[in-house]
């Protein structure tokens, strides 16, 4: 039974429901892209005009110290750590994802110089596999990266040779979750370095990279995290591998004493070697605002709602929508997916413009995806329903049939 009642009974008894108004969302819009811009929190703009209207204003260089902003980095991805079930000091916030992967990869590469084989996914976020092929040439010990179609190559291809598996660990398309701790059991076991990407999965799905053996991660500050547009981004590395082989962009502060002003560079022991230049700190004042959020949430809950709303949203479209031409790209089976769903409509782009002039924001993935983020802080279950109605409406009056649903935008 999908029933608006069923929903509207499933939001009375949610756990989670009040969170919903530590967001700012829009009026009358049905918000279903989280997982790709997560939507301003109160702290967050409280926090911003703290920043802006007080610290800056007033501290002005002061606020270097008396507002803590150096500490920035360390403070904020301490705050990230439960999230992804890490030490609070193996975590650092800084840059964004493709340069914090560059870094990592770098590290994970000088590790394991005498093994030439690099496996990635051939569906990856295309930066992953861009900046994986630049690293891999930079690195310099003749690896090379092979891009894998299917999961199911990973185990012929974990041997003494593997130097590096890097993974994003929910696909951007799909939704598809890789087993993360049996994958890096097994790749650990044949001696090569396990990096993950966890664009998709911080904030969305629990994680326990300390107890997994995982030797770095990367993740994402503006998606499920909420930083805000271009949020700063987060490396986690495995204590063993604090100290490890310096990352390639060796800047001040990442040096062990940045005010020193030591000509040589002399990298810091711990996640600080990661850093490079000045923190953001707009940026990462928003962030470090938006995960108050997170403060008393409880992983499992979230987890417990986000495969609900999954489930939900699939049979809800599944019973009304018999028929068209949609085809459910997402695992139907919830422990194989993250907090998304997908469909794959051959006129996707239309289909999406048509959503969200109806109030139904997802977005679109090349060629054919309509992609649909379930965020349990904030998405309610008769949000879920309503969309499903409203999609599976405009397919059968076919209201994307309309050429200007067919230009296409510059970001989709
Ligand atoms: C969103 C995303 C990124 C984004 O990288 P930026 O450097 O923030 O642009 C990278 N990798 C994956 C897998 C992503 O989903």
């Amino acid at each position: 039974m999908t029933s608006r009642k069923h929903a509207e009974r499933l939001d009375a008894a949610d756990p989670l429901a009040h969170k919903r108004n530590a967001f700012d969302l829009p009026k009358g819009m049905i918000y279903l892209d989280g997982n790709s811009l997560g939507p301003l929190t109160h702290a967050a703009r409280a926090a911003l005009a703290q920043t802006i209207d007080v610290e800056w204003a007033q501290g002005l260089i002061g606020s270097w110290n008396t507002a803590g902003w150096v500490d920035l980095p360390r403070r904020v991805g301490a705050r990230i750590a439960p999230l992804i079930g890490a030490g609070p000091d193996d975590v650092i916030c800084t840059d964004g994802t493709s340069l914090n992967l560059f870094k990592v990869l770098s590290v994970a590469l000088d590790l394991r110089p005498q093994r030439m084989r690099v496996i990635s996914e051939r569906h990856n976020f295309p930066t992953d596999l861009y900046v994986a092929e630049q690293a891999v040439q930079r690195a310099g010990h003749g690896q090379s990266l092979t891009r894998i179609d299917s999961p199911d190559e990973i185990d012929g291809l974990i041997d003494e040779n593997l130097a590096v598996l890097m993974l994003t660990h929910v696909d951007y398309r799909t939704g598809a979750m890789h087993d993360l701790a049996a994958i890096t059991e097994r790749a650990r076991a044949a001696g090569a370095i396990v990096v993950w990407d966890l664009a998709h999965s911080a904030g969305a799905v629990p994680l326990d990279l300390r107890t997994s053996g995982a030797d770095f991660a990367v993740g994402c500050g503006y998606k499920y995290l909420n930083g805000g547009p271009g949020a700063p981004a987060f490396i986690y590395a495995h204590p063993r591998h604090h100290g490890a082989p310096q990352q390639p962009l060796a800047g001040w502060f990442g040096h062990a004493d940045p005010f020193a002003f030591d000509p040589d560079f002399a990298p810091a022991a711990d996640m600080r070697a990661f850093l490079a230049g000045t923190p953001g700190v707009l940026g990462m004042r928003a962030l470090e605002a938006a995960l108050d959020v997170w403060a008393d949430v409880d992983m499992g809950e979230v987890r417990a709602k986000s495969v609900a709303l999954c489930d939900l949203f699939i049979e809800t479209v599944a019973q009304r929508g018999a028929g068209l031409d949609l085809t459910l790209a997402s695992p139907r089976e919830a422990a194989a997916r993250g907090s998304q769903v997908s469909f794959r409509h051959p006129e996707a782009y239309a289909v999406m413009r048509a959503l969200i002039d109806h109030g139904v924001v997802g977005d679109m993935r090349a060629p054919d995806i309509l992609r649909f983020g379930l965020t349990p802080l904030y998405t309610r279950y008769v949000d879920v329903v309503d969309a499903a109605e409203i999609l599976v409406r405009i397919l059968k009056e076919r209201r994307h049939d309309v050429p200007a649903y067919r230009e296409r935008a510059t970001v989709t």
